[in-house]
């Protein structure tokens, strides 16, 4: 057992999400392929962007107006010769002498013997004059070349995950494609005797498996692919089977299995894989039993989440433990949990002692945000999780929230 493997210490959520941090750091990148510029949406960059030329690359009029010399403008109204008109896409073939001005429409480039521009509101065009009433400074209405980069700079890093705007900046480098990392996979493993597939017609005592779909969903929205294995009965060495199978993938995630129960089997199947422990349960509700762990050589070594069979539990911990480590897996850059804040529409009670991750609706308009809690019925209860958009984050000291006051959410 190496020195970061734990003991049966219950941790705070804090710490448990930290070790959890701590392991996604140490993740190698996985291997890359190349995909075609719109189909890397989601996907997460594996090679560098690079500025293929200056940005701008000539020096860019911001405005329409007249592209002249600032100090041609005293006294006001300043009258000035109009030479030519400058287009957007068009090259300026004239240059700008002391007491003329060149009409210019934005984003085309300044001509030369031009330091400003001022912007058409403050001109009336009379013949081939133009009075101007407004005073420039020199540089104003003007980008430099190569203000926002250099040819050569590195725009983007490898572990990007891209969205529209790093699209648009590999297209703005002329890229038609982009290296990106290959998916991690996911194996999702539930676990329960009395779990059974959707497509079945569930007995009297029989629960549908919900976990395995939301674990999967979860999977691929955070850039894994998953592989969903058949449900895993209460009995060793059935779990084993499917748990051996199950480390074949990139990480694991079990449901269930993980409490205190007789036949909450997970653990001691993985304690007789050797694996190597770094959570076993967190002070936090919904998800108290969550596990995470190690188990193979340190070359080899496989990661797994013991994730709580409570449907809700299962979704809440996925959240809050598995998504960095799958993020990390798929080449991402370690991304911190942060919280934001809403004003609380109605008084919460809890019990202290847990951090708890309560089911929540936030509603409201522009800078006016509010939350409430969506009415939660428990750890099972999956359609109010479904009607909810984030939790709300009570810390474990607190016993009431009145209404109107901040608190932290977590969106989902
Ligand atoms: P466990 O963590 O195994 O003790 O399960 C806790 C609760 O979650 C029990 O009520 C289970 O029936 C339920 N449960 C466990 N696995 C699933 C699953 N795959 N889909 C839906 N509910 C589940
Ligand atoms: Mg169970």
């Amino acid at each position: 057992m190496s020195s970061d493997s734990v003991s049966v210490e219950i941790l705070s959520f804090e710490d448990a999400r930290h070790r959890v941090e701590a392991h996604a750091a140490r993740m190698q990148p996985p291997a890359c392929e190349t995909v075609e510029l719109l189909k890397a949406a989601g996907r997460v960059l594996a090679e560098p962007v690079v500025a293929d030329r200056d940005f701008p690359p000539f020096r860019r009029a911001t405005r329409d107006g007249y592209a002249l010399r600032a100090a041609d403008l005293e006294p006001l109204p300043a009258v000035l010769k109009v030479i030519g008109e400058i287009k957007a896409g068009s090259n300026p073939g004239l240059t700008v002498a002391p007491g003329q001005a060149a009409a210019i429409m934005t984003g085309a480039p300044a001509p030369s013997g031009s330091n400003a521009v001022v912007m058409v509101e403050y001109t009336s065009l009379r013949g081939d004059t133009v009075e101007i009433t407004r005073a420039v400074k020199a540089g104003e209405n003007i980008v430099p070349t190569g203000t926002e980069a250099k040819r050569g700079a590195r725009l983007l890093s490898e572990g990007a995950l891209i969205d529209h705007a790093v699209i648009a900046a590999a297209a703005s480098v002329g890229m038609t494609g982009l290296k990106v990392y290959q998916k991690p996979r996911v194996a999702v493993l539930a676990t329960g005797d009395e779990v059974v597939d959707v497509a079945k017609i569930p007995g009297a005592s029989q629960i549908r498996n919900s976990n395995s779909y939301s674990i999967a969903a979860q999977v691929n929205a955070a850039g894994g692919e998953a592989v969903v294995l058949p449900v895993a009965p209460d009995e060793p060495n059935e779990l084993r089977k499917w748990i051996t199978r199950g480390l074949e993938a990139d990480l694991l995630l079990l449901s269930g299995g993980v409490s205190a129960g007789k036949y909450d089997l997970v653990e001691q199947v993985l304690e007789g894989l050797k694996a190597e422990f770094f959570i076993r349960g967190a002070r936090i509700q919904p998800g108290k039993p969550v596990v995470f762990g190690r188990t193979g050589t340190p070359s080899g070594a496989k990661y797994f989440f013991g994730l709580p069979g409570n449907p809700v539990s299962t979704m809440v911990t996925f959240d809050l433990f598995a998504r960095p480590m799958i993020e990390a897996l798929s080449g991402q850059g370690l991304r911190k949990l942060v919280f934001f804040s809403a004003r609380l529409k109605m008084a919460i009670k809890t019990k202290p002692g847990l951090k708890r991750f309560l089911p929540a609706i936030f509603s409201g308009e522009f800078e006016d945000t509010e939350v409430e809690l969506a009415g939660w019925q428990g750890s099972g209860d999956i359609a109010t999780m479904a009607r909810a958009n984030c939790y709300i984050v009570v810390p474990p000291d607190r016993e009431r929230i009145e209404a109107g006051e901040w608190v932290a959410i977590l969106p989902r």
